[in-house]
């Protein structure tokens, strides 16, 4: 197939999405101090085209709660499987990691887990608290899982005092189902909502991904919708397939487009809108304390 925008097939990748990988010392040493701790990376385990960039840069996704998912979404690399028990270390082996990567700006991830009664909430909240102990410097992101829509548990995570409190929606409304499973759009719309009024002074964020058959204008909805629930940041990246079991790339949407997306910001008056093919939710996501 096609696509609508630039009539290039889907099998070959275009010129902007090119990118040559390459490896450093810096990485391995990123990759064997999160090993020494028992920590992951998101950037790993979702095989994220920009790891060696971000990782040359001294940053990193880092993920709690273990590698296995209780969810499996159709464009998510991530392991589906049996969850493991957290790890009562796990909050001060972040901060620790933290403060040895001199971290100006730290991102905090999970995988879902929906065997948790909280969803793992209270751990996340223990693990945020250790890290601004820790790095009182450190601008501190979360990017959170649904908790099932429970605000109670999104109420637990602000109340530990996080920066930026971020949660996906990942793609349209229409799409959801096909792309999240498990997810549901309103829900995660709820989401931000309860996070925008437990973290008043803090700013909230959220992500999507394109070129998997979204409309323009379902996703200036979108971000209509995202704006009404008080979201102060907005990416905006190209979908890539991270395996042959992920669903495939419906399109591969040009620069012009993201351009177009990036006009939006203005329009609906976000913080800041970073749009681009390889944007992803924490991708240069220190730009925010550098520049906020
Ligand atoms: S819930 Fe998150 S980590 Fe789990 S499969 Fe979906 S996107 Fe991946």
């Amino acid at each position: 197939m096609e696509s609508r925008y630039t009539g290039i097939s889907r099998s070959r990748l275009p010129s902007w999405l090119r990118k040559t990988l390459q490896t450093s010392t810096k990485i391995h040493e990123i990759k064997s101090k999160l090993r020494s701790k028992k920590l992951h990376s998101v950037c790993e385990e979702a095989k994220c085209p920009n790891l060696c960039e971000c990782f040359e840069r001294g940053t990193a996704t880092i993920m709690i709660m273990g590698r296995n998912c209780t969810r499996h979404c159709g464009f998510c690399a991530i392991k589906n499987g049996e969850p493991t028990p957290l790890d009562p270390d796990e909050p001060q082996n972040v901060a620790q990691q933290i403060k040895e990567m001199e971290l100006r700006h730290a991102v905090i991830t999970s995988v879902t887990r929906d065997d948790l009664p909280d969803g793992g909430a209270a751990h996340f909240a223990r693990t945020i608290e250790a890290a601004k102990k820790s790095n009182p410097e450190t601008a501190i992101e979360v990017l959170t899982p649904d908790f099932e829509g429970r605000a109670l548990d999104v109420m637990t995570v602000c109340h530990a005092g996080p920066n930026i409190f971020n949660h996906n929606l990942e793609t349209v409304e229409r799409l959801t189902p096909y792309i999240r499973n498990k997810a549901k759009y309103a829900r995660s719309l709820g989401v931000l909502r309860a996070a925008r009024e437990g973290l008043p002074k803090g700013l909230i964020k959220s992500g999507l991904m394109v070129g998997l058959g979204e409309m323009f204008e379902e996703v200036e909805r979108t971000l209509s919708d995202l704006k009404s629930v008080g979201c102060d940041i907005v990416t905006i990246g190209q979908y890539l397939r991270p395996n042959k079991k992920a669903i495939p790339v419906a399109e591969y949407i040009p620069p012009e487009i993201f351009r177009r997306y990036q006009t939006l910001q203005l329009k609906y008056g976000f913080k800041m809108l970073f749009a681009g093919p390889f944007v992803r939710s924490s991708y240069l996501a220190d730009k925010v304390t550098l520049e906020g």
